[in-house]
Formats: C-alpha cells, structure tokens, sequence
C-alpha cells in the first residue's frame, strides 16, 4: 500500500499572524535576550514554527470537529476503514487488535504484510473494516506513517525585522486565585502581521481524506485553529491566505518527474 503511488496533493499557502504568537523553545536553548520563555529559532535566529506543532493543533481540531454531529456526518458509512474515530475509551487499535497485530508481525507467511497492511488500512470487498480511522490514517499512530505531513513554516523575512516582542504578566495561583509570589512571567513572541510559509503534502489520499484536509485548511483560513502557546490569554490566531494546491497523480507523475511544472489550483 505503501510503496505504491497513486497520488500526492501539494497545498501551498501563507500563514499569516492575526495575533501575536508564541511558540515555546526547548528548556535548555539559547536566550538571547534573557528572556525565560524564548521562541522557537532556526539556525540563524529567525523564528520557526516546527511542523509538529502545525500538526498537532490540527490534529486536535479535527478530533473535535470529527467527533461533533456535523462532523460525524463527513466519513461516508460505507467507506472501507472505521467510520468513527477513536478515542480513549475506543482506542483505534485495543487490546484485542494489539494482539492480532503482534501475530501479523511475528508471521513469517509471505503474506503477511498484505494481511497487516489489510487489517489496518481495510480492502474493498473485505469482511472486516480497517482498523485505523481518518484521524490516524492522516496524522500517524503508533502503527502506522502519517499520510499527512506538514513542514516546518519559515517566516518570511520582509514580514519580520528582527524584532522580538516580550509579553510579561503574573502567574496566577489556579488554586487560590491570587498571584503567586515572585511568579512574574515574560514570554517571547513574534509580532502579529509576521508571515511563515506553509505547505502541507498529503501522500496517497483517498476523496474522504482529501476532502477532510481540505476542510482543515478552511478552517486554518477562518483562524478556527490557533497555534502555540498561551491560547488562553489570546495568543496564536493564525490564519492560511493564498491556499492552492498541486495535483501530482498517475497521469501527471512522469511529467512532473522530468521537470515539467504542473500548475497550482485555488484551493
Ligand atoms: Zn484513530
């Protein structure tokens, strides 16, 4: 399933800051300028926002929106794999399964990987549905790749000069609701109007999947899924503008591979 190529979408666009936003670095990183909470940086010292977490905001949204009533309604009932998806009480892949994944993995039958593949993914025809819902088809389970796969945004320089902003403010004691003691907070962020390149693949996607990603990324041009840190105090609206995509399948791929450019559509 995996070595085959049907077809890869390309999905191009901006993402642009309608507030400011923070995106949290690693502990022990560099502080340029002392500040406790820095933002995330490439190389040179530019602000980065690490395809990880674009992945992670929209995986959570699509969570919620798939599991709302409007959203049940967007997984055709008769789609080869779970229809619903998976939560903790219904994990995609339970006890039960774990266990027939293991035999699949320890079979030396030279079927196999077809078997697995089947199994997680569903086969036209097949008694059983694949296991994997939409969610863990498009963003990746413990068993399996994403077929989602969203790089890291680079902000475009002529939108940034340089310049970092410092939000500061006081912890607040959740418990008692006053301000703790000594607990002042600066946080680093990038300005709002700062522009990041975006650009997502999806590999393989069947019209359910793409049709779902293409939601997402309406949603990302509304600024329903905000993105970092301190949501809660405003930060981290962003939203996608120029979306377009490229379309590379069978009947385009050698074109494609040998330089040709195959045009963008409006998304
Ligand atoms: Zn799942």
């Amino acid at each position: 399933m995996f070595h085959k190529f049907v077809n890869r979408y390309i999905i191009e666009g901006e993402l642009v800051a309608a507030t400011a936003l923070h995106i949290g670095a690693a502990k022990d990183e560099f502080r340029p300028n002392g500040c406790k909470n820095p933002f995330f940086r490439n190389a040179s010292g530019l602000p980065l926002i690490p395809g990880s977490s674009l992945k992670g905001a929209m995986r959570s949204f699509l969570e919620q929106y798939l599991s709302s009533e409007a959203g049940k309604e967007e997984i055709p009932k008769n789609i080869i794999y779970r229809s619903g998806i998976c939560n903790e009480e219904s994990p995609c892949i339970d006890l039960k399964a774990g266990g027939k994944l293991e035999e699949f993995f320890n079979s030396k039958k030279p079927d196999a990987p077809k078997k697995l593949s089947d199994y997680l993914f569903g086969a036209p025809g097949a008694k059983e549905k694949g296991k994997l819902c939409i969610v863990c088809r498009l963003f990746g389970s413990p068993y399996s790749a994403a077929k989602l796969s969203i790089r890291d945004a680079r902000v475009i320089e002529k939108t940034f000069h340089r310049e970092f902003e410092i939000r500061s403010g006081v912890a607040i004691d959740r418990n008692f609701g006053t301000s703790a003691i000594g607990k002042k907070f600066e946080t680093e962020v990038v300005p709002e109007g700062t522009r990041f390149s975006f650009q997502a693949i999806l590999e393989n996607g069947d019209a359910t999947e793409w049709k779902i990603v293409q939601q997402l990324i309406r949603a990302m041009e509304l600024g329903l899924i905000p993105i970092g840190g301190m949501k809660s105090r405003g930060l981290g609206e962003m939203r996608i503008e120029g979306a377009k995509y490229q379309d590379i399948n069978g009947n385009n791929i050698a074109e494609y591979l040998t330089g040709k450019i195959i045009e963008f559509q409006e998304l």
